[in-house]
């Protein structure tokens, strides 16, 4: 007996520790940042902390079996019945309960080519195929519904991911529901969020609601995680928005226990804290800022915590960044071996990227 032949699968790129990378360099870690994960430079909301070190003794109960309190929170955020609320186990499990809703053996999903690879990963787990649209580089990444239109041949699910990773870029509302609208009954438009707090652009959640000006529909979902704006990567919680006809199918779908007690203690406690959520905000929209204004390449607008940089061949830059402290995304592994991806820091961190891609660059001529 072996394993399934995933060979077809691309490898998720999780991206290595400071630890790792140190150990690796046999340097002392704490001379290293980071700013290769779209992690939260200021770490989680101080009340998450304290909410987990309450919850640490409990941990030998299962969690409540709905998560209610939580639940009920993330819905009242978005002005949506609790019952539209996946809770899941990251953005990533949310992804898969939708896979788990909607795809049968050899259905197809349609996604962002570059993008992220767990939408095509979680397709394959769900003996689904996956085809792609393409954000070409030459308009920016732009986003409209024609070129997802052009690539769409009756596939299961459209993953748009606004903000999208790694440009930047995003999609807006009207060519959201225009998908929608030219793409099959049977189909399901997945917006994912994942960015969404770092972006001036409105949610897709008006198009599930109905609101705006909107008709509300049924084939719109919207991913959205705990994991970038509110810090708690480590924890794993995330959460689909889904239209109401499809609340019930959760039941069916979900993995028992998926979201642990700890991660629903701190997730509410973080969702409280707007105070948190809008300072990251502010410090990842100065380091946006000021790496367009300062690097010495091309930065992509973004609407993400992070820019895609043009440095011409991504690999030896980034381990030359990373020779000298700083890790940052390679982005050969989303087809664009041009270009380096780096997550906003704090402005100590932001400023030391710059300078230390600037002296790259200016070695390399
Ligand atoms: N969507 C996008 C576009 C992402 O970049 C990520 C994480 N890098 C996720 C979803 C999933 O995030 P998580 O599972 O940590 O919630």
């Amino acid at each position: 007996m072996k394993p399934r032949d995933l060979s077809d699968h691309v490898a998720y790129q999780a991206g290595r520790g400071i630890e790792e990378v140190a150990r690796e360099l046999g340097r002392d870690p704490s001379t290293f940042v980071k700013l290769a994960s779209n992690e939260n430079a200021h770490g989680p909301s101080p009340a998450a902390v304290d909410a987990i070190e309450d919850a640490a003794g409990s941990v030998s109960s299962y969690p409540k079996a709905a998560h209610a309190d939580l639940t009920a929170a993330v819905a009242d955020r978005w002005a949506v019945a609790d019952d539209q609320i996946w809770l899941a186990n990251g953005g990533d499990g949310a992804i898969d309960y939708l896979s788990r809703a909607t795809l049968e053996p050899g259905d197809d999903v349609l996604v962002p080519a570059p993008g992220f690879a767990y939408y095509g990963m979680s397709a394959r787990f769900h003996h689904g195929d996956v085809t792609e649209y393409a954000l070409a580089r030459e308009d920016d990444f732009s986003q409209d519904a024609e070129t997802v239109l052009e690539a769409y041949d009756g596939e299961r699910i459209v993953y748009l991911t606004s903000p999208h990773n790694p440009s930047g870029s995003t999609i807006d509302l009207e060519a959201v529901a225009e998908i929608a609208d030219r793409t099959d009954e049977e189909t399901l438009v997945v917006v994912d969020e994942a960015y969404g707090e770092f972006a001036d652009v409105d949610s897709a959640v008006a198009l599930i609601s109905g609101r705006d000006g909107f008709d509300a529909r049924d084939d719109v979902a919207v991913l959205r995680t705990f994991s970038k704006a509110y810090g708690l990567a480590g924890l794993r919680l995330g959460y689909a928005i889904v239209p109401h006809a499809w609340a019930e199918a959760y039941a069916r779908v979900n993995t028992p226990f998926a979201a642990s007690e700890l991660a629903c203690r701190a997730g509410l406690a973080a969702i409280e804290d707007d105070k948190h959520v809008e300072r990251t905000v502010a410090t990842v929209a100065e380091a946006r800022a000021t790496m367009r204004e300062e690097i010495d390449a091309l930065v992509w607008p973004s609407d993400g915590n992070f820019v895609l940089v043009d440095v011409g061949e991504a690999t030896p830059v980034a381990e030359a960044m990373q020779e000298r402290g700083v890790i940052v995304r390679d982005c050969t592994s989303f087809g664009l071996p041009a270009c380096i991806r780096i997550t906003c820091g704090t402005p100590s961190e932001t400023d030391r990227a710059v300078e230390t891609l600037n002296e790259v660059l200016e070695d390399r001529g």
